[in-house]
């Protein structure tokens, strides 16, 4: 019998990759399944960065690179960072990891101690628990309250901290939310972290993912003080359709990123070395494709967003940025006979040929996932499903 470590005890798969996982199952059962489960954009990356990534290969550059990124790429890492922050990062204050995801695990390897204890606000991307807790870190939770946009109070920081604290996340625009802290709100959020010397993890892989007007603002460029308290984790895998090319990045405190790179020498080597010289074709060439893609989002999220909200018990405030809708179902579930809202995901699933992510998976039951990362015609067609199944059920 074998037996596995302690570490691992309490670790579940990604609730978003087990609902995909079974409407695709459904699928290859000629069952005629919409998935709303997906995390990525259904666009393809764009001709320029595979034609970049292509020349490399056929050049030789199929080795190993440095383990935290080629100078190459830190240099249009660090050009990023100052066209769109107006923030200077040296090439040591930067690392290329294996996706925004490994970034962050990488990070909490490196400043986590056990019990040590890193605030995540609630809804939460479902990975950062799971990160912290195989760092031997502790989730202490807050709850982003639906009042205030799901957004996370410095009233609430100040009240959760410990003489623990060593991190709070802060993910904006936010999966599964789609909101975005303003200015000011981070302005305030930041106050607190630098009295009480709280790390501030600033998760900002949909930043270029905002409609109606909204901005994206990093906490990092609101003061220098503010800059060295924040580590910035961002990568192409949203903002230029890139998820399987397994490119992100990690920018802040030098000697953060120091350790970051020594653990990478001894887990990952480097990042795939094409993946790499594709993405400085990405940052390098035209932005063009990120604001078409943008674009195409912000159009399905106002056809989509006001065909949900007329389906009888749905409520739904309208998402910022990202690509996801993160609706209050519960009542829609009692509607239809459920006694929560899992079970409702279940019937969508199995009844209605729905697959849509609980928000259980992010700590926030009333809820579920859809992501709008699918072509209009389908989204309208899973709209009307859930429709005409809470319908007929009243
Ligand atoms: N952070 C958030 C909030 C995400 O939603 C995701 C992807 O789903 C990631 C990080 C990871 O991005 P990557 O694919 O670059 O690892």
């Amino acid at each position: 019998e074998i037996k596995l470590a302690k570490r691992v005890g309490t670790l579940t798969p990604s609730t978003t990759l087990a609902i995909t996982a079974k409407a695709k199952e459904m699928k290859a059962q000629g069952i005629d399944v919409i998935g709303l489960g997906a995390g990525e954009p259904d666009f393809n990356t764009p001709q320029h960065i595979i034609d970049a990534a292509v020349k490399s290969m056929e050049a030789g550059l199929t080795k190993y690179t440095p383990s935290g990124g080629l100078p190459a790429l830190k240099k249009e890492v660090a050009a990023k960072l100052k066209r769109d922050q107006g923030l200077d990062y040296d090439a040591k204050e930067i690392i290329v990891t294996n996706g925004a995801k490994h970034a962050l695990y990488t990070l909490f390897q490196v400043i986590l101690d056990e019990g040590d204890e890193v605030i995540i606000p609630i809804p939460y991307w479902v990975s950062y628990p799971e990160q912290v807790k195989l760092a031997g870190g502790t989730p202490v939770y807050i709850n982003g309250a639906e009042a205030n946009d799901f957004k996370i109070t410095p009233e609430q920081l100040r009240e959760a901290a410990t003489n623990r604290t060593k991190a709070v996340i802060i993910n904006s625009p936010s999966n599964p939310t789609g909101m975005i802290y303003s200015k000011e709100e981070l302005e305030a959020l930041g106050k607190v972290c630098l009295e009480l010397g709280i790390l501030i993890v600033s998760d900002e892989i949909y930043e270029k993912l905002v409609y109606g007007g909204h901005t994206h603002v990093s906490i990092a460029e609101l003061s220098p003080e503010l800059k060295e308290q924040t580590i910035i984790i961002n990568g192409v895998s949203k903002s230029h359709s890139m998820t399987g090319w397994r490119i992100g990045y990690a920018a802040g405190n030098s000697e953060i990123i120091s350790a970051m790179t020594d653990l990478a020498s001894h887990s990952t080597s480097n990042p795939t070395s094409n993946a790499q010289y594709a993405t400085i074709a990405a940052y390098a060439e035209s932005q063009e494709p990120v604001e078409a893609m943008r674009q195409a989002f912000e159009e399905r999220l106002d056809i989509v967003h006001r065909k949900l909200v007329e389906i009888p018990g749905v409520s739904c405030i309208k998402p910022q940025g990202a690509f996801y809708l993160f609706p209050n179902v519960s009542e829609a579930a009692a509607i239809s006979g459920c006694k929560d809202v899992d079970e409702l995901v279940d019937k969508l699933l199995t009844e209605a040929n729905v697959a849509v992510v609980p928000g259980s998976g992010f700590g926030a039951p009333d809820y579920i996932r859809l992501s709008y990362a699918t072509s209009l015609d389908l989204l309208e067609a899973a709209v009307d499903r859930i429709k005409n199944y809470i319908e007929s059920k009243r």
